[in-house]
């Protein structure tokens, strides 16, 4: 018998642990609302964290870009797929960050994935937060270094673990902002970290890029390690799909480290290049992100941001406090509501969404065990009537899952 009717059983487990994934198609609607399946919902589970993904500038650079280069890139960057457009924005975005040189790639986790095995190989060594993004987990393993895995945030045992290692080449990664959590990464002290033990620092800043930092220049440029601060062993990856609003990577930093990425990172050679109307969408973006525009958003995020933190502090309302949960320390756009149980976390999910709202339920295997949580992303597309809905369904929410355990007690 043919193995291959094993997936009808591996996709069955997936039911039984309710672990299967369903994508749903959605349709933009006014600020921060999605048409998904037909039902219109209040969606906190977007990173566009600006707003930037539906705004008039963006739409009309792409207008532009279209009429100008066309649709497709054609090629490889190292053919003839480097546009005008993605050279001036690499140069922009350089500027933008405070490093000397990017270089501009279609996809963030394409980026991470393949310039850690560019950096590192076998016999070196690399050193890695245990919560940082797949996309650099995916990388280590490619690269064939041994990984050195250090708890999150411990630097104590960072440490311990470079000073241990007699390797002569030495990696550090680790996530700016970390996607599931929010909390920011000591980017100081992990730098320093590196210069004591002459290791190189990649910092992968998907979450803070657009967001943190003056003028929303990142989080490096946030602790003043750009400009004539430079560190030559530090490498700075962002995002574009998140904060820029439109979507591929950049990766920064010192000449010589830039250069040998351009020359050895395998998705940047073997992927067509991203097209030109996607650069000039960036371009766009990051003129918005740099400008008055850009600080308008990021004071209206940051003004959702204490919204929803006092909303759910302790001792606002006695349903929340009776259910337990609890908001971790964030001051980012993604603020994780912990639940706990997973069936739990489910049930919340599903009352929000009966209650017109869209927060994704995050579960283990993506959080540790014990922590399901709710993932709620704020963005400067929120209104304060946003996030006052999302607080009022949160306390229905409560009730109701309070009411359920109760009845399930008293069976
Ligand atoms: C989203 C994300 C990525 C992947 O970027 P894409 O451009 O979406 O492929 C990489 N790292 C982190 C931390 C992310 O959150």
């Amino acid at each position: 018998m043919t193995w291959l009717n094993e997936f009808d059983d591996r996709l069955a487990a997936l039911d039984a642990q309710t672990l299967r994934r369903r994508r749903r198609e959605v349709v933009p609607e006014q600020g921060a609302r999605l048409n998904v399946e037909g039902v219109s919902l209040l969606a906190f589970c977007s990173n566009d964290y600006l707003g930037l993904a539906q705004s008039p500038a963006l739409r009309e650079a792409v207008h532009a870009a279209v009429e100008r280069y066309g649709v497709g890139s054609g090629a490889s960057p190292m053919v003839s797929g480097h546009s005008v457009a993605n050279g001036a924005l690499e140069r922009e975005l350089a500027e933008a960050v405070g490093l000397p040189r990017a270089l501009y790639f279609y996809a963030g986790y394409a980026t991470n994935a393949s310039i850690v095995p560019a950096l590192v190989g076998e016999g070196d060594a690399l050193f890695s937060d245990a919560l940082n993004h797949a996309c650099l987990i995916d990388g280590a393993r490619l690269s064939k270094a041994t990984v050195h895995r250090f708890r999150h945030a411990d630097l104590a045992q960072l440490d311990a673990q470079l000073a241990a290692s007699a390797a002569r080449r030495k990696l550090v990664i680790s996530d700016a902002v970390f996607s599931m959590d929010g909390d920011v990464a000591e980017l100081a002290a992990l730098h320093a970290l590196c210069e004591r033990h002459d290791a190189l620092l990649l910092i992968d800043d998907a979450h803070g890029f657009g967001v943190l930092g003056p003028q929303g220049r990142g989080a490096l440029a946030a602790v003043g390690l750009t400009g004539a601060n430079l560190s030559p062993r530090i490498l700075y990856m962002a995002t574009l799909g998140k904060a820029l609003g439109v979507a591929g990577a950049f990766v920064a930093g010192p000449e010589r480290l830039v250069e040998w990425l351009l020359q050895k990172t395998r998705s940047y050679t073997y992927a067509t290049a991203a097209p030109a109307l996607l650069a000039e969408a960036v371009r766009a973006g990051l003129r918005c992100v740099l400008g008055e525009d850009g600080e308008r958003r990021r004071h209206q995020l940051h003004a959702r941001i204490a919204q929803l933190r006092e909303g759910l502090a302790r001792g606002v309302d006695p349903a929340l406090d009776a259910a337990g949960w609890s908001l971790m320390p964030s001051d980012t756009a993604i603020q994780p509501l912990v639940i706990g149980d997973n069936e739990d976390a489910l049930t919340v999910m599903a009352s929000l969404r009966e209650q017109g709202l869209w927060v994704p339920a995050i579960r283990p295997p993506t959080v540790p065990a014990g922590t399901a949580r709710l993932r709620i992303a704020l963005s400067a597309a929120h209104e304060a009537a946003d996030v006052d809905a999302l607080l009022r369904a949160l306390r229905t929410a409560a009730r109701t899952c309070a009411g359920a355990s109760r009845e399930l007690e008293e069976a």
